[in-house]
């Protein structure tokens, strides 16, 4: 298919500095929790990038030093010859596709702990260390001295970064790192010419600039990343004057926002295109090239940045990860297929977990080395045979859409009117609406294909399974909220559980509301407590949300939007009981108590919504045990194997699809990077 003319512009080619990038797809610095511990891993999944379209690849964050070590977050390296290597994969995997590799060459100052080298955190002044919560530790302010061989180390790291392979070098000076430090006039507190005024404090970043340039002698181009307060006038460190001094120094400016909240929000609180009042900010006082993020999944918002003139890249991290081939979609004239982000920072949790990220729209996302998986590439059926998937919720469309992919005929029945399963419901909670795409890029993907018939308003029970003799069986027929209390704090249902005023989420997503006040009781520590909570404030009543926990929506934590979720709940005006348990439930009064020292309390309200943990709807699958042996495949699935995320239940349908008729995949699942040969022990 060809494309639209009008979105020819996104596929011209532009010059950064000495080279050129191939159009205006540009993936960003992102972490990916892959890093130095897994490059093959790192190097198939941005290779894969680059097959989908994307004309610039970078890395994450890459230490220059070893002062500079975020374990146990994993970052990439670039300290000695196994780096250069190892780096070398993924910009051999990155040139094959014709983009241009980039790396972020990083140090941490005062947000790195050095966990593992054990080295000294530096930083423009001493400060306690701000790399993991609470830290026991300050930095030691860097003296002139220090500054020497820092420019000395950033240098040797650009020089390693050309031998392997790079195109862009960056110097990274936001995101509350080193040379953030030295930008910020609050923790900057040096009365030399580093610390002080704004031409004294962009001193350093001036300098790194300059050698950055001198080292890689025009061989590649040199990008700095600056963060400028996303409103741009209220600038208390004078970050845009301080940018007005180095606006024509390097090859490309990578422009961010100074609220990370804001720059990486969720979909919940964050629109596309957000922060872009600054990006125009900084546009207008430089001759070059600007890339800049905005989760930008829409191809006519990307044209706008273009056309009027706001950035010339398309800078991108969450839209590459939900769709590695979104560039190659809108190229070939496919802007349908493109599997839009829906903001849930499900990656970015992983990447805080120390773990390879994944991604709720894409399963294949962290599993190209591992497991081989290729996001638009999948093996064709092993045979000709039926398959029946039983419910249309994330586990169920995927696993359709996969399979339906492969060439299987495939029959989806969902007893529900609205196909979508957990998504329905769960989408029109308060600043949901983008979790819909789950659902919609789905049913938009089954819509094309021949081979499978989708029948809503049809609740199957064993005996039309029995009649029906499908080849192959999955049932993915999801989970339902517990009312009785049993999570994590308690194993056992509370007393008066069954009281007729203990009302289920499913109740309270469905519009069905006493009047009255309300408890919430969540012992699930994501995002259900708190979306209830809003979703019967914004009805007008009165919330108690009560937590054994001593943080609101703990998880959020992860996904970086706990933050936000305390203003939105403390805005609204619901008042939140932590550190309590719940006993029991009688005479509209709940019986609390103190998870530390188990003291109880009473409060009393109309009704009580227990949000604890779920309970798989696998009767069906139990039902069709005895008869086990009619079909060649009879598994459950998604939610109705182990309740959990959305993300969580899209991969179990995609890997069921693509491991049918497959070997089994053991082998894979213990596919690791670690040196198994020539080892020895060295003793002191
Ligand atoms: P998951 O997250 O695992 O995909 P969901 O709860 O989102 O699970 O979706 C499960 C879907 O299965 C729901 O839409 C539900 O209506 C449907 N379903 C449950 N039982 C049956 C059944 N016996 N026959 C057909 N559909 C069913
Ligand atoms: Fe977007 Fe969520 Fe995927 Fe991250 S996990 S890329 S936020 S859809």
């Amino acid at each position: 298919m060809s494309r639209d003319p009008k979105y020819d512009i996104l596929f011209e080619p532009l010059k950064i500095g000495p080279v050129t990038a191939p159009n205006r797809f540009y993936q960003v610095p992102h972490c990916c929790g892959m890093g130095y511990m897994r490059p093959q891993m790192m190097a198939a999944m941005r290779g894969i990038k680059a097959e989908g379209g994307w004309g610039v690849v970078c890395t994450e964050y890459c230490s220059i030093h070893p002062s500079s070590d975020d374990m146990p977050f994993p970052h990439a390296s670039i300290w000695d010859k196994g780096d250069i290597k190892n780096l070398r994969l993924m910009t051999d995997a990155v040139h094959a596709h014709g983009s241009l590799a980039g790396i972020e060459l990083w140090h941490g100052g005062q947000s790195s702990a050095n966990l593992y080298t054990r080295q000294q955190a530096i930083s423009a002044s001493s400060r306690p260390n701000d790399a993991l919560v609470g830290m026991p530790l300050q930095t030691q302010a860097m003296t002139k001295d220090d500054i020497t061989e820092l420019r000395k180390w950033h240098k040797a790291a650009a020089q390693r970064a050309i031998e392997a392979g790079f195109d862009i070098v960056y110097v990274y000076t936001n995101h509350g790192y080193l040379l953030n430090n030295f930008l910020s006039a609050e923790w900057n507190r040096r009365d030399d010419e580093y610390g002080g005024s704004p031409e004294n404090r962009v001193r350093l970043i001036r300098e790194i600039i300059e050698d950055t340039l001198e080292v890689v002698k025009g061989r590649c181009a040199v990008a700095v990343r600056y963060s400028i307060p996303a409103v741009p006038h209220q600038d208390p460190d004078d970050l845009v004057g301080m940018f007005s001094q180095i606006a024509e120094l390097p090859d490309l400016w990578d422009i961010t926002v100074t609220d990370y909240t804001l720059e990486m929000g969720t979909a919940r609180f964050v629109e596309e295109a957000s922060n872009q009042l600054a990006v125009a900010k900084i546009k207008s006082l430089t001759s070059k090239p600007v890339v800049s993020v905005g989760r930008f999944t829409s191809p006519d918002t990307m044209l706008k940045q273009i056309t009027s003139g706001t950035q010339d890249f398309i800078g991108a991290a969450r839209p590459s990860i939900a769709d590695p081939f979104l560039p190659n979609k809108i190229k070939h004239g496919r802007p349908d297929d493109i599997r839009e982000c829906i903001g849930c920072n499900v990656c970015y949790a992983h990447d805080s977990l120390n773990a390879p990220i994944r991604c709720t729209q894409n399963p294949t996302m962290g599993e190209e080395w591992r497991r081989g998986w290729h996001p638009e590439r999948i093996a064709k059926q092993h045979a000709d045979e039926s398959v029946l998937v039983i419910g249309s919720g994330p586990a169920g469309l995927e696993a359709a859409c996969a399979l339906g992919q492969r060439g299987y005929a495939v029959t989806i029945a969902e007893a529900e009117r609205e196909l979508g399963g957990r998504i329905n419901q769960e989408s029109r909670l308060p600043g949901m609406s983008e979790v819909a795409r789950v659902r919609d890029w789905r049913l938009g993907q089954l819509a094309k294909m021949d081979n499978v018939a989708i029948y809503p308003s049809s609740l199957l029970d064993a005996e039309a399974i029995l009649e029906l003799s499908p080849t192959h069986v999955f049932v993915a027929t999801g989970a339902h909220w517990r009312t009785d209390g049993v999570g994590r704090h308690s194993a056992s249902p509370f007393d008066g559980f069954q009281d007729h005023q203990v009302v289920s989420v499913e109740d309270i997503m469905g519009d069905e509301i006493p009047d009255g006040r309300a408890i919430i009781y969540d012992d699930d520590h994501y995002s259900m407590g708190n979306l209830l909570a809003l979703k019967l404030r914004q009805r007008g009543t009165a919330v108690t949300l009560i937590t054994p926990a001593s943080l609101v929506g703990g998880w959020h934590s992860y996904t970086d939007d706990q933050a936000a979720v305390m203003r939105q709940l403390i805005d609204a005006g619901i008042d939140i009981i932590y550190n309590r348990g719940l006993l029991s439930w009688q005479d509209s009064t709940a019986q609390l108590e103190c998870v530390f020292t188990g003291s109880v309390s009473t409060i009393k309200a109309e009704y009580l919504v227990p949000v604890t943990s779920r309970i798989a709807n696998d009767s069906l699958w139990h039902a069709l045990q005895p008869f086990a042996e009619r079909f060649k495949t009879l598994q459950r699935i998604g939610d109705c194997a182990a309740p959990g995320l959305i993300a969580h239940a899209v991969y179990a349908g995609h890997q069921a699809a693509r491991e049918l008729g497959a070997a089994p995949s053991q082998p894979d699942d213990n596919r690791r990077e670690r040196k198994v040969t020539e080892l020895k022990i060295v003793t002191p």
